[in-house]
């Protein structure tokens, strides 16, 4: 297409203008059964008129207010967001890369307030993804993020995924902090072992370094708990959020724990829009809804049902599919290494139904949370009708 848009995405050929549940419609009228939630953001799904209520209200309040005035929206979104889970300090600010990237500003300012001014390293694992500012493309080192954008941002090692020996080794006098996702999203929807994640604790407090969770796409209920990290029995220090918290309006937020918080004193590091109303109105919505009786429960219990469909499709199409991974709906189709997920996901969108590739050959399963099971059926039915017509193609022979 001919656009003054800058041409850094490779754009499927559709056009999106409207939504209502779980359902989007393109300028032709037509409707697709969504379950890629614009990659794990449209938590509750699209237009949900909580949302929409809580938008309108705060648009004809006011919009913005700097952060050199108190904003109490975000004062009542950090109570609830410290109140469920380990931390006690919040930062708001406006996307997932700039929440991960300043767990590492923290981490860097929790050691030199700390005495250690040499430790300043992150080490991340192996297919993971942060995001894709200079220090986060670093801390990811994925091939095809960095080419051409060298040199590397110094400050970031990675070892293997799920390699404990290699984490050690890899500990030096200068590192700072361990940074994990509980499951790695882009990376192909690849959960970390529970002992694993136990032992990178040990470790972390054997050597004094902060363990910093990513939880930009699995927070907010997407894994059937309200925190990824809640599977493996142990809590980081830091954790980051975005993807769901906004339900579609852009904003991330990063936690820490009163000890690691107590490091980043005022001056240290601030956003323009960070914690804007209009992103705490919706943030707070989005909040009511998943945290009320029974919701990620529903995330559980639907999920599973969606993993049981999706490993009766891998049974029956096993030309086709290796696996079902993941957990909630945060769900990864792995696929044969002779089909190409991208090829899977066009066909579903031509049947109706929208999935987003991931790394590992995956194709994403991660619909809006509100899905019910007729959801889920509708889903499996364009998936049976995709595998068909990708074996009429001769795919996986
Ligand atoms: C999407 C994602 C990011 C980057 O978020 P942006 O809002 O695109 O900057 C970082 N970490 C993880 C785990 C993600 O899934």
């Amino acid at each position: 297409m001919n656009t003054a848009v800058m041409q850094t995405y490779a754009r499927y050929d559709v056009t999106f203008e409207k939504g209502e549940g779980v359902y989007l419609f393109d300028t032709a009228g037509r409707r697709y059964l969504d379950f890629g939630s614009g990659i794990a953001v449209n938590s509750v799904g699209h237009c949900h008129p909580h949302l929409v209520a809580a938008l309108k209200k705060q648009a004809e309040t006011f919009w913005h207010c700097s952060n050199l005035y108190h904003i109490p929206d975000q004062q009542r979104l950090a109570d609830r967001l410290t109140a469920n889970s380990f931390a006690d300090a919040v930062f708001f600010n406006n996307s997932g890369n700039e929440a991960v990237e300043m767990m590492a500003k923290i981490a860097r300012k929790y050691q030199f307030e700390n005495g250690h001014p040499e430790r300043y390293r992150v080490i991340s694992i192996a297919g993971a993804f942060h995001g894709r500012s200079l220090a986060m493309l670093a801390a990811g080192k994925q091939e095809k993020h960095l080419h051409g954008f060298g040199p590397q941002v110094d400050g970031f090692d990675q070892v293997a995924f799920g390699n404990l020996n290699e984490m050690r080794a890899a500990i030096t006098a200068e590192t700072a902090a361990i940074l994990f996702e509980p499951v790695q999203g882009e990376g192909g929807i690849r959960p970390l072992d529970v002992d694993y994640v136990k032992a990178l604790r040990a470790i972390a407090d054997e050597y004094g370094l902060l363990l910093m969770a990513d939880e930009v796409q699995t927070g907010i209920g997407r894994t059937g708990k309200l925190f990824g990290y809640q599977y493996f029995g142990v809590e980081p220090d830091v954790m980051a959020l975005a993807k769901g918290l906004g339900g579609g309006f852009p904003v991330g937020a990063t936690l820490a724990t009163a000890k690691v918080a107590s490091a980043m004193t005022p001056g240290s590091h601030g956003s323009t829009f960070g914690g804007n109303p209009l992103a705490m109105a919706v943030a707070n919505a989005v909040l009511d809804i998943v945290l009320a009786d029974g919701f990620l429960e529903n995330v559980m219990a639907t999920g599973k049902k969606l993993h049981t469909g999706m490993t009766q499709l891998v049974q029956k199409y096993p030309t086709l599919f290796k696996e079902v991974r993941g957990i909630g709906m945060h769900l990864g189709l792995r696929c044969q290494d002779k089909v190409v997920n991208g090829t899977v996901v066009v066909k579903a969108m031509a049947n109706g139904l929208l999935v987003v590739p991931a790394g590992d050959n995956v194709v994403r399963l991660i619909p809006p949370m509100i899905i019910t099971e007729s959801h889920v059926n509708e889903a499996m039915a364009i998936m049976e009708k995709t595998c068909e017509d990708l074996l009429a193609e001769g795919a996986g022979g």
